[in-house]
């Protein structure tokens, strides 16, 4: 499966919310969801970054916040996993 990565490490066609709320993904929203507009995917563009794993802050606190108030326990690992990648 070919992810589609969310800026803030969701991996967008495994969200549960995608089907049932019919979000197209981070990109293809331009981080204007469901919930309202993205704070993580703003601050990823101003900073020129794909993701936050290609951000020199990674993990800043606006991140960490946003993760813990989330339902997905798995952004953090997957950012690392796609910093690794691009090292
Ligand atoms: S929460 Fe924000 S950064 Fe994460 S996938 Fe959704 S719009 Fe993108
Ligand atoms: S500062 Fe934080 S929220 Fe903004 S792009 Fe970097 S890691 Fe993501």
């Amino acid at each position: 499966m070919i992810e589609i990565r969310g800026k803030c490490g969701t991996v967008c066609n495994t969200c549960s919310f995608k089907d049932r709320l019919g979000c197209k993904g981070c990109e293809a929203q331009q981080g204007k969801i469901f919930w309202g507009e993205c704070d993580v995917y703003k601050c990823a563009v101003s900073k020129g970054c794909q993701h936050c794993g290609l951000c020199a802050q990674l993990p800043c606190q606006q991140l960490l916040d946003f993760i813990e108030n989330g339902h997905n326990p798995d952004r953090l690992p997957n950012l690392n996993r796609w910093k690794n990648e691009s090292q």
